[in-house]
């Protein structure tokens, strides 16, 4: 067998991130997947925290191509949101040669519960699952200071990447991975959970500028509200990998029936006027 027969096996994973191509976890992602996989990494050229599935449609997107520190297909900085990157890796940088996964992370920070639906690092992998390819995303959880170490992750997403890929998925539900920031062997394993719900406290910090006038910088504590094991929070902060499944599909079925009942009860479903 020849190397391009051999290299055609590898299975070719999109990586992207919320916290841009510099960041140390896409670092620590790409590290641990080009042992099992050819990596191209297309993301944001700077941080894009919590812009969510936003798509940049008022100016053009402009493409930087990257050297990075392992080798990898291809590494491009994008001046767009994780959604845009993941969009235009798909259909046009990649477009010859189509991605079998979408890997978003790691990420600077928990993506449990609510922060799903704030997260760019979610919101790439989802954009892979629009446009008909797997995907996951990888979060390292912390509690307290600046200091994150992505090596924590790096075995986790060395045994669940392949793990999925060799389940043939479905592009229908996302995987949201999240490590806590503990010692690697202070982990007790690896739960599957699901989104469990919280707030945050004091969400807004209210400062002065040098000149007297106020501004509001937000952050807040999580309160935890669905203290069941299952839940990825709990799940998290118990020293346990959440795996939580999400899915796509947001309709609410039951829901839908119930309220066409309602609505064509109370005669809303006739053409208004009638
Ligand atoms: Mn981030």
């Amino acid at each position: 067998m020849n190397n391009s027969a051999q290299s055609a096996k590898r299975p070719h994973i999109l990586v992207s991130n919320d916290d841009g191509i510099g960041a140390p976890g896409i670092l620590a992602l790409v590290e641990a997947l080009v042992d099992v996989a050819d990596v191209s990494v297309i993301a944001p050229d700077r941080e894009r925290s919590a812009s969510s599935h936003a798509l940049t449609m008022t100016k053009p997107l402009r493409i930087f191509e990257r050297r990075f520190s392992v080798p990898v297909r291809r590494a491009v900085a994008v001046d767009g949101t994780p959604a845009d990157c993941v969009k235009l890796g798909i259909l046009e940088l990649l477009a010859d040669d189509r991605p079998d996964l979408v890997v978003s992370g790691v990420n600077r920070g928990a993506n449990l519960g609510v922060d799903v639906y704030y997260s760019g690092t979610v919101a790439a992998a989802m954009e892979g699952l629009f446009e008909g390819i797997p995907a996951m995303a990888f979060s390292l959880s912390h509690h307290d200071g600046p200091e994150f170490d992505f090596s924590v992750v790096k075995p986790w997403i060395r045994r669940l990447v392949p793990w999925y890929l060799g389940l043939h998925p479905d592009p229908s539900t996302l995987i949201n991975v999240n490590v806590p920031a503990i010692p690697a062997g202070a982990i007790k394993g690896l739960r599957t959970t699901r989104l469990g719900r919280g707030r945050y406290l004091n969400p807004f910090d209210h400062r002065r500028d040098p000149r007297g006038h106020p501004y509001y910088w937000m952050a807040g504590t999580l309160e935890v509200l669905d203290q069941a094991p299952e839940a990825d929070l709990v799940a998290v902060r118990s020293g346990w990998v959440s795996l939580t499944p999400i899915a796509v599909a947001r309709t609410d079925d039951a829901q839908r029936e119930r309220l066409g009942a309602i609505l064509d009860k109370a005669g809303l479903c006739r053409p208004a006027g009638s």
